[in-house]
């Protein structure tokens, strides 16, 4: 009866519990197998006896809301055959780490979503076993989960504690790998162990030299695209600059006549509400230079517009041409950025892509903003590449054998064909295209990841 009670505190059947201690800060759990050993380890001789005990300290779970070690009693044997002597095996243990298998378990999910601190003060181990315990488990995680590699690959800067490099794909909307950082040995060493990577067609990115110089280098077939946002984008803040400036200038009855200026002057003009129309009409009229600076604005916006490459490439060349000499300085960061990528910005031209993956991205941005604090990039990482429930998969058929399959059913016999079963899903592909964007974003704002 005891025993038995005993035997349940741990819940392990292959031990039997001796004694439970706690104090203040821990259980103390004295226990040991219920099965010697049978035969040797090194000869497999059934000609073996004991030869004295150890006790071998192995942690486990946490119990109400203390650390729990279990105490032991190992048993060291003899062999009579080989003279050879070895200390019983644990079942259930992680030996290497001298604590339970379950435990191992439950540390690497804790620490997908808690920090690495607080589950060893929980567990009473050091955070650096943590951290190795996290970094085998994303490795063995990273060895089972492959994504496939985009042919439109996307690369983007994410704020996680520092700017790190995310990799999506492009035409699925999903993120296949988040980078430590966005130097180009990285970006270099990330694209040279990419299995496939000839087939990548496409690459949008911002304006990142080392993301351009590391894909020229590895992936020259792939054609650099500039995602547009990123470059208007500092049309708006060129115009941004220009607001401000003029705001300083003001006094601060004129500045209350300015008010919502900021959204009302970052829209676009034909998204104007009337009244918007109305209000922007009398700055532009009181403001003739904040009138030019939103007439730029515009026309930059106008140049993606265009119906080809070259009469975009015409249009910018017109719009570099109308900046006034005061506005130079606000607009010089965007004609530099254009200067220096104008065929790859123009390349947008050849093969437009759709917003909503852009879109989708800078949603991402802002949730982990938002809900990135606290933990370590490591763990951010795997919380957002294996989150499971938001990847996208499809089933595929394979491309080969479909004639040969008929084949082997047309000279089966009548006795085989009753019981054939013709090839059905399990002998589809399941292709993995990564992380579903918008899934996962759902997931982080519902705190589900
Ligand atoms: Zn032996």
């Amino acid at each position: 009866m005891q025993e038995k009670m005993l035997t349940n505190i741990l819940n392990l059947p292959a031990y039997v519990v001796l004694e439970v201690a706690q104090d203040e800060h821990d259980y103390h759990i004295r226990a040991e197998t219920k099965q010697a050993p049978r035969v040797c380890a090194y000869c497999g001789s059934d000609n073996i006896i004991g030869s004295g005990r150890r006790e071998n300290l192995v942690k486990d779970l946490p119990m109400h809301g203390k650390p729990v070690g279990i105490y032991v009693n190992l048993r060291r044997m003899k062999c009579h055959s080989c003279a050879k002597t070895f200390s019983e095996t644990l079942p259930d243990v992680d030996n290497k780490r001298g604590m339970t298998n379950r435990l191992v378990e439950w540390v690497c999910k804790q620490a997908v979503r808690r920090t690495f601190t607080s589950i060893a003060n929980e567990v009473g181990i050091s955070e650096a076993s943590v951290r190795t315990m996290f970094k085998d488990y994303v490795a063995g995680l990273e060895s089972k989960i492959k994504f496939e590699t985009p042919q439109w690959l996307g690369m983007d800067e994410i704020y996680l504690i520092k700017p790190r490099g995310v990799i999506a794909n492009v035409q699925n909307n999903t993120i296949v790998d988040l980078l430590v950082n966005r130097n180009k040995e990285t970006i270099i060493h990330y694209l040279s162990n990419l299995k496939g990577k000839e087939t990548i067609q496409y690459v949008m990115m911002d304006m990142w030299k080392p993301y351009r110089e590391a894909c020229q280098q590895v992936i020259p077939q792939a054609k650099i695209i500039i995602d547009k946002f990123h470059v208007v984008r500092m049309a708006n803040n060129a115009l941004e600059s220009v607001r401000k400036s003029l705001r300083e200038s003001l006094s601060a009855k004129e500045r209350r006549s300015l008010m919502h200026d900021r959204f009302i002057l970052l829209k676009r003009e034909h998204d104007l509400t009337e009244q918007e129309a109305f209000l922007l009409s009398g700055w532009t009229l009181n403001y003739p230079l904040l009138a030019q600076a939103y007439r730029l604005k515009e026309g930059f916006y106008g140049i993606y517009d265009a119906p080809s490459k070259t009469e975009a490439m015409a249009l910018y060349a017109a719009w570099k041409a109308s900046i006034p000499k005061e506005l130079i300085s606000d607009y010089y960061e965007l004609v530099r950025a254009c200067d220096n990528w104008i065929p790859w910005i123009m390349n947008y031209f050849d093969h437009r892509i759709t917003n909503a993956y852009t879109e989708s991205l800078n949603n991402l941005i802002r949730a982990t903003n938002r809900k990135g604090r606290g933990y370590s990039f490591e763990a951010l990482r795997a919380k957002m590449l294996f989150a499971e429930d938001a990847f996208k998969k499809e089933k595929v058929k394979p491309k080969f054998n479909h004639r040969r399959q008929e084949e082997r059913t047309f000279f089966m016999s009548r006795a085989l064909m009753d019981c054939y079963e013709p090839p059905s899903q399990t002998t589809q592909i399941e292709k993995n295209y990564g992380v579903d964007i918008n899934k996962l974003i759902e997931l982080l704002e519902a705190e589900r990841i």
